[in-house]
This record gives C-alpha cells, sequence and structure tokens, in this order.
C-alpha cells in the first residue's frame, strides 16, 4: 500500500449479500475516511480492497476464495503493496482458515470490529503479517462507529439492531453475528435526523431480527420497535418508515397496531415464514407454527385492510416430505404475496441441520420451481392491480432515460414517470398505466405535493 501519500489513498469495497452489508461497508468507508482513504469503482485503482461477505448462499465461502485469487493477481501486480480485507459473515465464519487458504490477504474482520480497522490497519503495517479480528464484544459496535458521512439518498438505511438468539437450524447468523444487540433509540433517532438532513424522506431500519429491537430509551427505560417508529415518525421531514427483517415469533399486538396507527409506517412487512408445515417449522427451530403466520397476516389485514406482505422459503430442508411441501404450497395460496424470495435448503457447515439426511437435488429443485411459479403469479397479479389506481409516489431521483423520474410506491415497488421537473424527495399523486414484472408506470395525475 502506498503509505508516503496518505491523502491520496484509494478504497474500493466489493459488498455481497443483505442490505445490513451495505450499511456496513457505507460504515467502513466513513472509518476510514479520516485516514484519506476515498471510494474509487475499481479494484484496479485501490489502495485498499474490502471484500464485505455474505454466508447464506450456496457455497458462500468458496466463491469468497476465487474472488480472492482474481485479487491476489491485482496485488502482485503492485509488488504486494495493496491491502485485502475480508470482513462480513465469512469473515466471521471461516476466520483462520482465510488466511491459511489465501495468506496474501492482510485483514480478516468480523462485523463486529469494523470500528477497530484503523487499527488493525495499523498493526499490519507494524507488524508486516495478517491480522485478523471475529471477538465479539461485549459492547456492541454501534457505539463506536463513527456517524454516518455519506448521503444514502432520498432513501436511506439504517441498522438498529444486530445479531440473533433465535438458532434456526439452517442460518449462521447466530454464529457470525453474535446474540442480539439493539442500539439505543437516542442514538437512532439522532441518526435519522443527520439523515433527513441529507436528502432522506423514507428510513428503512434494519436489522436480522428487526423487531426483536428493545433499545435503551432516552430516559434510560427501553423502548420496543413500535414505540421506536412512533418517535421516529415525529421528526419533520420523515415522510416513509419501513423496518425489516422481521420474525413472526416478535410480531406483537403494539408492532401490529402501529400499522393502523403510524402514518409514517407502510403498510407492506417483509415476514419470513419457510415453510408451511408445522413439523418443518419445528425441524427449523423456527419457534413458531404456520398459524401463527396465518394469525398475524389476518391481524394485520384487519388492522390495515391494505397491507402487502413478502416473505422467504426454504425448501427441500432436511425431513421435509411431498405433504410438507404441499402445506407450505397451501400457505402461499392462501396468503398472496405480493413478492417473495424462495431458495433450495443448502448445508451450511457448522449448523444444526448441516448433519442430517439431506433430499435429493432434483426433488428439491422441481418443488423449487413448482412455489416460484405461484410466487411469480401472485407477483405478477399483485403488480397488475394496481394498473388504473392513483397511488401516492416518493420520487428518488431521475430515471433511466431522459424526461423520466423514479420514485417507489407504498409497497416498494419501483415507478417510472415521464416528468421534465424534478421531484426528488417529493411525494405525488401517480396513476399507474402498466405494470411489468419488477416495476411499474404511470403518469403524475396532481402536481399537488403531498409531502416533502
Ligand atoms: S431468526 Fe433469522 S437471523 Fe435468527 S437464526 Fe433464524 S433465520 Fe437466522
Amino acid at each position: 500500500m502506498n503509505v508516503t501519500d496518505p491523502k491520496a489513498r484509494k478504497l474500493h469495497i466489493v459488498t455481497h449479500g443483505c442490505q445490513m452489508n451495505v450499511y456496513d461497508s457505507a460504515r467502513m468507508a466513513d472509518v476510514l475516511a479520516p485516514l484519506g482513504y476515498a471510494p474509487v469503482d475499481t479494484p484496479e485503482a485501490a489502495d485498499m480492497v474490502i471484500m464485505n461477505t455474505c454466508h447464506i448462499r450456496e457455497r458462500a465461502a468458496e466463491k469468497v476464495f476465487s474472488a480472492l485469487g482474481r485479487l491476489r493477481d491485482l496485488k502482485d501486480a503492485t509488488g504486494g503493496e495493496m491491502m485485502i480485507a475480508v470482513t462480513g459473515c465469512v469473515a466471521q465464519a471461516e476466520g483462520e482458515i482465510i488466511l491459511k487458504r489465501a495468506p496474501y490477504v492482510d485483514l480478516v474482520v468480523g462485523p463486529q470490529a469494523y470500528h477497530r480497522l484503523p487499527e488493525l490497519i495499523a498493526q499490519v503495517h507494524r507488524a508486516k503479517k495478517s491480522v485478523i479480528d471475529t471477538d465479539f464484544p461485549v459492547a456492541p459496535k454501534f457505539d463506536f462507529l463513527p456517524d454516518a458521512a455519506a448521503p444514502q439518498g432520498v432513501i436511506a438505511n439504517l441498522t438498529i439492531q444486530e445479531g440473533c438468539d433465535k438458532f434456526c437450524s439452517f442460518c449462521v447468523v447466530p454464529y457470525t453475528r453474535g446474540a442480539e444487540a439493539s442500539r439505543p433509540a437516542a442514538s437512532v433517532l439522532a441518526e435519522a435526523r443527520r439523515m433527513v438532513a441529507q436528502g432522506a424522506r423514507e428510513i428503512v431500519l434494519l436489522g436480522q431480527n428487526v423487531n426483536a429491537y428493545h433499545g435503551e430509551a432516552p430516559d434510560g427505560g427501553s423502548w420496543d420497535l413500535a414505540r421506536l417508529l412512533y418517535a421516529l415518525a415525529e421528526i419533520p421531514g420523515v415522510s416513509r418508515l419501513r423496518y425489516t427483517t422481521s420474525h413472526p415469533s416478535d410480531m406483537t399486538e403494539a408492532l401490529i397496531l402501529a400499522h393502523r396507527d403510524n402514518p409514517r409506517l407502510m403498510p407492506f412487512l417483509h415476514l419470513p415464514v419457510q415453510s408451511g408445515s408445522d413439523k418443518i417449522l419445528s425441524a427449523m427451530n423456527r419457534k413458531h407454527k404456520a398459524d401463527d403466520f396465518r394469525r398475524i397476516v389476518a391481524r394485520l389485514r384487519e388492522v390495515r385492510p391494505d397491507m402487502a406482505f413478502t416473505s422467504d422459503f426454504i425448501i427441500g430442508h432436511p425431513g421435509e416430505t411431498d405433504a410438507d411441501f404441499a402445506a407450505t404450497m397451501a400457505l402461499v395460496r392462501e396468503t398472496g404475496f405480493a413478492l417473495a424470495y424462495s431458495f433450495n435448503y443448502s448445508p451450511r457447515p457448522g449448523t444444526p441441520a448441516a448433519g442430517l439426511a439431506q433430499i435429493p437435488e432434483e426433488v428439491k429443485n422441481a418443488r423449487l420451481y413448482e412455489l416460484q411459479a405461484e410466487l411469480r403469479r401472485q407477483q405478477d397479479a399483485f403488480n397488475a392491480a394496481t394498473v388504473g389506481l392513483s397511488t401516492p409516489v416518493l420520487f428518488t431521483g431521475l430515471g433511466r432515460h431522459a424526461g423520466q423520474l423514479a420514485g417507489r410506491s407504498l409497497y416498494a415497488q419501483p415507478v417510472v414517470v415521464d416528468c421534465p421537473t424534478a421531484l426528488t424527495g417529493e411525494i405525488h399523486q401517480v396513476k399507474i398505466t402498466h405494470a411489468n414484472p419488477n416495476s411499474l408506470l404511470g403518469i403524475l395525475e396532481k402536481k399537488e405535493l403531498i409531502a416533502a
């Protein structure tokens, strides 16, 4: 790495996985900015490359190692000067193995240690050898990270909770992100105010188990997510609020009623159910039954009739029979989703279900195909049902083509309208004229501003 001109350091971050990782990547850039690191778009132009990894998808670790192989060539081309760091869940899960298999990696840093990056980089320079930090400190990293520096735009992600205590059989999060930790409410509110000052109008609260939020209240007590959402709604300039990802066991009545009583909270919820079979939910250690999910959906629709739902499904968990899969399909047909994500189960080393007898790939594939066909049909129907309706759209910026604006519906659907005037950050009524598979087209109905 070029240490002769500290003001000219260049940083490239490759981000895999969820919105939490996107948020963490931005915070790592913030942590490194005082050291003179400025972001660049390509690894070729960088003095330091961070691979912020995700462990959820199949063969995640193998994909990281093949990407690292490509970075090694770049590092060799700089005479070994370029610094390579691996962060995120693969860093946490694989730790020392990364340094054994890819000794040219300089830093392996788990998600709880990002605030220590400057110190770890200094250690690499001092010791002239690789450094690893995958400890789970007692105090959560929220307390140490600097305030977000770069504006995120009209829609801003704000991490309020990290880690998980639920130990679902297929999931690495409790092992890679540690125990549930909630950020103090005052710190969340302060960051939200900063985001609004930087142009944010929609704030998406993030957490691996976000509705388990129980942060320290400004008066020293404790706030749950519902209470936090009411406080955020009072910040002038906050027009829309969302939160993800939730667990059915933590959908309290207070949170359900917030969807009725908090005008800023969108009628849209990502609530992973994973399976419609109680036997498989129990094998997954999900701690809820299929009927619990049904009750939550029904109750939310009762208090907020325009509520729509997205979910996650894992197909082919060990032990899943044709009857179990049929129960999943039944639940999907009953519920009617706006969107859902579905994957074949794949064993994660170190997780409880990894050692069980596996379902043959062809069986999993056939089931997944059937499920995804139904989910696609539901998504198309949901989007098609918006055609002809007038709906409030939050404009986020320019569209891809000249004279177009892009925005988001109440249900986070991308909406494109022809409009010569920039309306970024404003909410206007749009009549939807056409539904594509992943976006809507519309015309600006009223110039009248709903919110800014
Ligand atoms: S609740 Fe979510 S984050 Fe926690 S173990 Fe289960 S799947 Fe993983």
